[in-house]
């Protein structure tokens, strides 16, 4: 499932690949592709030039010529790829973009196996589209402020796992980035936040931000298949994973068998020895 650092590939390689380009068409081809609360159909950005790609989160959009935006979420499973000539299209293409810059014309497509994710139009305020608008900043963001973020972990009575995974305390970090920020600062996933003292807390938010950096370095985490970067190829960040899907695997740091625990509807991993329960 893609995290942060699968969205900011993502949103790099686009920016790369498309910016400059005028939409020529676009079409949606699922009925869960568009989000409901878009405010106009698809086909309505056909003619805009795409300025600028940016994220929040787990949010992209596609900054263009006009006040709307086209904002996209990859879910589980949503890919955006170009298709190269005659390549054959995917098999879960949910919308479509014909892309041109003078001579030059590139099929942009957006391939949801799992129909989680979504594309909508939408208006912005101070810079951030509608959808987005709930969403805390990453750590990445320049406006970051790093203490009201760890004042508003230490205010709740919730599971540091849960906390790390809400995305109204800060945003970008899903269930792979959670397990290895826990790994790193040595916190057993169930402590409460309120159990934690803030220099804890600023420690696990300085490893989340550390881990997702690497993993940015290496192009994301192709862990289940389902997140590809837009020229096709997978991540490589899988090998540097140190507790996510390693069940039963010597721990990295001392050896005893990583343990998977399930809570809040998702399966936690960690090292029983050096992630304690009690304090
Ligand atoms: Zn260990």
């Amino acid at each position: 499932m893609p995290e942060l650092p699968e969205v900011e590939t993502v949103r790099r390689e686009l920016e790369k690949d498309v910016k400059g380009f005028t939409i020529t068409a676009a079409h949606d081809l699922h009925p869960r592709a568009l989000k409901p609360e878009s405010i106009a159909p698809l086909k309505s950005i056909t003619g805009a030039k795409i300025l600028d790609l940016k994220r929040r989160g787990k949010f992209l959009w596609f900054v263009l010529d006009r006040p709307q935006v086209l904002v996209a979420h990859l879910g589980m499973s949503g890919q955006f790829l170009i298709l190269k000539n005659n390549e054959p299209q995917p098999k879960h293409v949910r919308a479509k973009f014909e892309l041109s810059k003078s001579i030059r014309k590139k099929e942009l497509v957006f391939n949801d196996q799992r129909t989680f994710g979504w594309v909508s139009v939408e208006e912005t305020s101070k810079g951030i589209p509608s959808s987005a608008q709930h969403i805390a900043m990453d750590p990445f963001d320049p406006e970051f402020d790093r203490q009201e973020t760890i004042d508003k972990f230490a205010k709740r009575n919730i599971r540091i796992k849960t906390a790390l995974l809400n995305q109204e305390i800060m945003s970008g970090v899903g269930n792979i980035y959670a397990d290895e920020t826990l790994w790193r600062a040595k916190v057993h996933p169930e402590i409460s936040t309120s159990d934690l003292s803030k220099k804890k807390i600023a420690l696990i938010i300085d490893f989340a931000k550390e881990v997702m950096q690497e993993a940015i370095a290496k192009n994301g985490t192709s862990f289940d298949g389902a997140y590809r970067k837009v020229n096709g190829e997978s991540g490589s960040f899988e090998e540097s994973l140190s507790a996510y899907g390693r069940t039963d695997e010597p721990c990295p740091r001392c050896g005893t068998p990583i343990r998977r625990i399930v809570f809040g509807a998702r399966s936690s991993h960690f090292c029983p020895r050096c992630q304690r329960k009690v304090k």
